[in-house]
């Protein structure tokens, strides 16, 4: 049995979704179909918006399929990886009843989008010990069990805890779960991690579905794409659960040239940039006083642990520093988590945390 026919809402075994105007296969040269309007607006003559766009504008889901080593049936391009997100509740979980497993400290939206569905969030802590702030994978499958969930959510690396997760780890926790639950894996910094992609285990795992997103390593935050990957069967059933455009025709383009040659190049180049900067700020970090423990980082972040969080914050704000404080989140009281900007950035913020620790003794 696939996932798709074990784990999809039953009430909506028979909904196609909308057909839009663009779903139809239909051919012509006079296009009276979608009321649009029969001229561009007045004020962008140049680029022509007028029409309704694809629903899966077909270049840009075949140049994500070639970055990620799928194919185009694989991948649902979405308004970032946060309508991902959405849709797999939407899908697999029905409202007012059925639950998903999470490992807090972890994004926020998935329990946002659980909140707003009306499913309910099972926590499975992470666990903080010599090795890092870790999912306890084991624990993770369990409750999902034991609790007749729906989907798992896996953040690797995990924002904010840093870790990324092997693939054999994953494999065990797909197949413990086959037939079971959706395992979800969000890999929005899967460029700044060692480990390879879940999508290499797809093939053996129906009930897999990965997250990937253009706004982090790609910097393309504002254009809003991102995607799921997953089984085709899965991506259909999905593909049934969203809005009718998606993906505006002007990001569908800007990602398109992001992506192709020379400009993937660059990309590659920063994000190697940023890795090694991780590491030099990292060590720095565990020279300061007044700076308790830096976790070990496979994304494009430090989180850290203070004496004084709030004066390290404070301080860092009064130089004009923006950082995350996560201390209203669980396990993290005294924690801030720290995006790794450029040299000189890093630079500023190295300065600055050197300073506050010195006023503070
Ligand atoms: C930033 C982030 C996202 C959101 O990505 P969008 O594609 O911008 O929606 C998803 N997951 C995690 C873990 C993130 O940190």
């Amino acid at each position: 049995m696939s996932t798709v026919s074990a784990l999809l809402r039953s009430d909506l075994r028979d909904f196609g979704g909308y057909r839009s105007a663009r779903s139809d296969k239909l051919d012509g040269d006079i296009w009276l179909n979608a009321n649009e309007s029969p001229w561009a607006n007045p004020g962008t003559p140049a680029s022509d918006l007028r029409r309704y766009p694809s629903p899966q504008p077909q270049q840009l889901r075949d140049v994500l399929a070639g970055l990620y080593l799928v194919t185009p049936e694989q991948v649902l391009a979405g308004r970032g990886s946060d309508e991902a997100i959405d849709l797999l509740q939407r899908a697999f979980c029905m409202p007012g009843q059925d639950r998903i497993v999470i490992a807090p400290p972890v994004f926020g939206m998935y329990a946002v989008c659980a909140r707003l569905h009306g499913t309910a969030v099972i926590e499975v802590p992470l666990v903080d010990g010599a090795a890092g702030l870790n999912a306890d994978l084991d624990a993770m499958v369990d409750a999902v069990i034991a609790n007749d969930a729906r989907l798992l959510f896996l953040c690797s690396p995990g924002n904010p805890s840093g870790e990324a997760l092997s693939l054999d780890a994953i494999a065990v926790v797909a197949e413990r779960l086959r037939n079971r639950a959706v395992v979800v894996v969000d890999e929005a910094y899967a460029e700044f991690s060692e480990q390879p992609s879940a999508t290499a285990l797809l093939d053996a795992h129906d009930n897999l579905a990965i997250l990937r997103t253009l706004s982090k390593a790609h910097a393309l935050a504002a254009a809003r794409i991102g995607c799921v990957i997953g089984s085709v069967e899965m991506i259909d059933a999905l593909r049934r659960c969203q809005a009718p455009y998606p993906i505006p025709q002007p990001c569908a383009d800007v990602a398109c040239e992001a992506l192709s040659g020379s400009a993937l190049e660059v990309t590659r180049q920063r994000v190697r940039e940023i890795c090694s900067e991780r590491a030099v700020v990292a060590v720095a970090m565990v020279g300061l006083p007044g700076v308790r423990r830096v976790y070990a980082s496979q994304g494009n972040f430090l989180l850290a642990r203070f004496d004084d969080a709030e004066v390290a914050f404070q301080r860092l704000l009064q130089a004009g520093v923006v950082v995350r404080d996560m201390r209203s989140q669980p396990q993290l009281g005294d924690a801030l988590r720290i995006t790794i900007g450029s040299p000189e950035q890093n630079l500023r913020v190295l300065e600055v945390l050197a300073q506050a620790q010195v006023e503070a003794a």
